[in-house]
This record gives C-alpha cells, structure tokens and sequence, in this order.
C-alpha cells in the first residue's frame, strides 16, 4: 500500500471509531475525538472540531485532519478546527512510543463514577472478562482535575497520571484510552463503559459483590504475560478485531 493509501485508510478506522462511539452513546453528542499516530513522524490524524463538524456519529474521513505534535494544523478542509484538547493526544503519543491511537470521550456512566465517591468493584467475571481484566491488572487510572487540557503542559500532566494504563478516568470530564491501534483503543474504551454501567446498574438493583478473589486470580492468570513496550509492542488480541468487526457491521447496517 503506497503512503497516501495507507494515510487514507487510517482516516477511515478514526471516523469508524468515532461513528462507533456515536451509535454506542460513549459520548455527548459532538464533544470527544479519536486520533492515529502517522507511523514514524511526530505528526497524528485526528477528528476535527469547528463550526462544519457534524458530530461523533456522522463523523467522515473528511472530518479526520492532519496536526503535528505541537497541536498546529498541518492540513484540513476550511471549517474544521484542531480539537482545543488536543493537548490529551499528542503529549499521550510523546510520552507512549508503543502507542498508536488516543480517544477523548466523555461517557456518562463512567464519568458518574468520577462524580461519586463510589469505586468500580470487580463484579463481572465470565460475563466479560476483558472489561474485569482493566480493573484487576491495574489498567485504570484517575485524573482528579476537571479542566480542559487546553495546552501541553496539562497534556503532560495528564499523561503522567495516565502512566502505562490503558484507559484513565477523568474526574468531572471523561476519558482517555489507548491502543497500539484505533480498534485496540476503543474496545479498552468500550469495556470501560460495561464495568461502569455494570457497576452502576448492581448498585440500583442491590448491593454488588465483587467475585470470589480465587476467581479473580483465575481471570488476572489470563492475561499475556508480557505487556506491550516500546521494542516489543506485540499485537491486540483477536476479541479486539471481533469486536471492532461486528461494531463496524451493525454501524453499516443503522447508516444505510
Ligand atoms: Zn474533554
């Protein structure tokens, strides 16, 4: 695939990811985007925000503009804007060389759990693994500010309290979550959102219990043992791709 194929194919998955996010209601309606590193430059694709972007769900390859790693506009149709957050993405890519795609969104249910001062417990065992797994292996972590990362030294800020996470709860805000690719990084941010609305919805109904913690060691048993590192970033595992999979094609069915 020649370069400008290959950098056409990334605009496609980041308005994908962003269409998905729509459908699943990860987000308010406009607010939150998804970006891609450009392989090898300090350069990312990312949504566009401005007065000619028509919200997450409607998001086109279009919409996916070029920036560099100082937040400047390298190039994108008139009307479209850098996200003022874009801060969140780029200081993300600086401090992770074995990341590849950032999404900012701000999901309800997730961001009621940064409101309260309730925890997420441990209550999903088989119903879904992957969602238990960010909680036990220490894929979680927490922003306690609430403002808009509108510059890089909050970027920095953010991305130290990110560490080597995978998803990080803003207080107040949203979240962030991260991949070695955009699908990688939007099931994280989808399986965040099932252990959030799990947790929430056992809380209306009674009082949950975390499970057994013989099965929580059974669950954190299977994980790979090896996390991704800058020379050994290593791949998603194939749920991702599923997953990914069958968003995409229930995205193709609604927007027919
Ligand atoms: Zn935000």
């Amino acid at each position: 695939m020649s370069d400008a194929a290959h950098l056409n194919k990334l605009r496609e998955v980041v308005a994908e990811s962003c269409r998905i996010i729509g459908m699943l209601d990860l987000s308010n309606p406009t607010q939150g985007h998804v970006s891609t590193r450009i392989p090898g430059e300090d350069k990312i694709l990312i949504r566009a925000r401005g007065p000619m972007e028509a919200g997450l769900y409607y998001t086109t390859p279009d919409e996916v503009i070029t920036v560099d790693f100082d937040g400047k506009l390298l190039s994108g149709n008139q009307g479209l804007a850098v996200p003022q957050e874009v801060f969140i993405h780029t200081e993300m890519y600086r401090a992770r060389p074995e990341i590849n795609s950032v999404i900012h969104i701000h999901p309800s249910t997730v961001v009621l759990f940064t409101i309260c001062d309730v925890p997420l417990l441990p209550i999903l065992g088989s119903y879904n693994p992957s969602a238990l797994d960010l909680l036990i292996n220490d894929r979680i972590s927490q922003y306690d500010r609430s403002i808009l990362i509108r510059d890089s030294s909050l970027g920095r800020e953010l991305a130290k309290a990110v560490g080597k996470t995978d998803v990080c709860m803003m207080r107040s805000h949203g979240i962030t979550s991260v991949g070695r690719d955009v699908q990688e990084a939007t099931v994280n941010a989808i399986n965040l959102f099932d252990l959030a609305k799990m947790n929430y919805q056992a809380r209306l109904l009674g009082e949950p219990r975390p499970i057994r913690d013989d099965d929580v060691e059974f669950f954190r048993g299977m994980r790979p043992k090896n996390p991704p590192t800058p020379e050994n970033p290593g791949k998603p595992s194939d749920m991702v791709y599923s997953l990914w999979r069958f968003y995409s094609r229930q995205l193709a069915d609604k927007q027919k």
